[in-house]
């Protein structure tokens, strides 16, 4: 049996292994990305409150007396999902890139609204309070990938059935 604050501070931990991991995916898919500018710019800025997100967090754990475990982080579960990302090498990564940082802001969102639960319940006001800032973030940027996926598409399709074009980043 544990408490509530016992499982927020291990969620905590979690959600900074997972922030940790989005910083990595965003930066290799902004890095590669080459024909596709308006995905590559909301990439970039979602990168840079990603980098916020992770300090917040940390900023979390150690006001509970604890700092993001390395070792966590690196061998988190999540790790085999971000994997299949950032080793693109498919002829059609754009959109696979797409759907799967989709994918994951959806684990964010679900992350994030389990963190605020848990802060309550917890009564950690502080960590609710940040986790309210952040889920919105997570919010926006699933929303922006799912409006832009079917330009994404379109222009992966039409760049594809160019021979001259490179269509895959
Ligand atoms: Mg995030
Ligand atoms: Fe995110």
């Amino acid at each position: 049996m544990s408490t509530a604050a016992e499982h927020l501070l291990d969620w905590l931990r979690d959600a900074h292994a997972m922030e940790q991991q989005a910083e990595k995916m965003l930066s290799n898919m902004a890095e590669r990305l080459e024909h596709y500018p308006a995905l590559r710019h909301q990439i970039e800025l979602h990168m840079e409150e990603t980098h916020a997100q992770r300090q917040l967090l940390k900023g979390c754990l150690e006001r509970l007396g604890h700092t993001p475990s390395t070792t966590k982080d690196i061998t988190g579960r999540l790790m085999a999902f971000g994997q299949s990302v950032t080793g693109m090498a498919m002829s059609d990564e754009v959109v696979k890139g797409t759907l799967s940082s989709y994918v994951f802001e959806q684990m964010e969102i679900a992350t994030y609204t389990i963190l605020i639960a848990a802060a309550e319940a917890a009564g950690d006001i502080e960590t609710q309070r940040i986790c309210e800032l952040i889920l919105p973030q997570e919010i926006a940027m699933a929303t922006w990938l799912s409006e832009h996926m079917p330009e994404i598409t379109f222009a992966f399709l039409s760049r594809d059935a160019d021979p001259e074009a490179i269509a895959k980043r």
